[in-house]
């Protein structure tokens, strides 16, 4: 395939494809892919496996419970792909993509790094289970390794879908510009809170600020709620947060026991 056909490819290596209909053929992922926005293409390691029984993993050296993905048929797979990328013309770079191992010692992922992933225009992700991979993948192959947590899965498929939805949904053109400027850790703060009808719902109302029709208001009431969510919830989201000298002052009110609107 030709890597400038679409704006960003994926290729996901797993034992398990089927885990992936669903997640990535719904929704804002299947309109995108439909836009031509990305490619996203699950491959099963286990065809690439040479054995008469497709063998996948095999015991740990050294002894110890479980199994471990073997390299040569995750080299095998990531090799044919690499190969199916597009052949350069004379002078330029060949297509690079970032490889990257799904792993709980991983960098942790989070949204500036799938900012990152989002300007890569092919990124190949490689779902590890069992015990893990073995690790001649993580020294010669992958590029990087990302963590979704610090919990452990029972396979990196669960991760590969969540960085890939994480990441399809910045790709230029995929959503609303304004819609992905003011979610969560966009602007380095949480979300302010949303309402929709009805106007009044078993005798909770919907704040006045937001009915006014008065856009600058509704516009510093959010902005207000988001710094406030944020103090309530991830403080901690604050230290790096670009903050005016107002908000700073409406923190250190609060910080010194002041309600959440004063
Ligand atoms: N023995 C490994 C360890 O202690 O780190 C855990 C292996 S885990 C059961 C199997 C696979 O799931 C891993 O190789 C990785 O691909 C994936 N995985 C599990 N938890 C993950 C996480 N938090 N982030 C990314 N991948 C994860």
């Amino acid at each position: 395939m030709d890597v400038r056909e679409t704006r960003v490819r994926i290729d996901i290596l797993t034992v398990f494809p089927q885990m992936f209909s669903g997640p990535l053929t719904e929704s804002i992922i299947k309109r995108a892919a439909d836009k031509g926005l990305v490619r996203i293409n699950v491959h099963d390691i286990r065809a690439y496996a040479t054995d008469r029984h497709h063998t996948t993993d095999d015991y740990p050296y050294g002894g110890g419970p479980g199994m471990v993905m073997k390299p040569e048929p995750i080299f095998a797979a990531a090799e044919a792909i690499l190969a199916s990328g597009r052949t350069p013309s004379a002078g330029e770079e060949p297509a690079s993509p970032a490889i990257i191992l799904m792993s709980p010692s991983g960098r942790l992922f989070n949204q500036q790094v799938a900012h990152e992933l989002a300007m890569e225009s092919w990124l190949i992700l490689i779902c590890g289970h069992y015990e893990g991979v073995d690790e001649r993948v993580r020294q010669h192959l992958v590029t990087d390794e990302l963590s979704i947590g610090d919990y452990v899965l029972t396979g990196g498929e669960l991760p590969a879908m969540v960085i890939a939805d994480a990441v399809v949904r910045l790709i230029p053109g995929v959503l609303a510009p304004e819609s992905a400027a003011e979610e969560s850790f966009a602007r380095g703060l949480l979300e302010y809170p949303q309402y929709t009808r009805p106007q009044e719902f078993r005798g909770w109302s919907v704040p006045d600020t937001l009915l006014s029709g008065h856009h600058a208001e509704v516009a510093k009431w959010r902005r207000l709620q988001s710094l406030r969510q944020t103090f309530d919830r991830r403080p901690d989201l604050l230290d790096s947060a670009p903050l005016t000298k107002d908000e700073h002052q409406f923190v250190e009110k609060w910080r010194a026991g002041a309600g959440p609107t004063e």
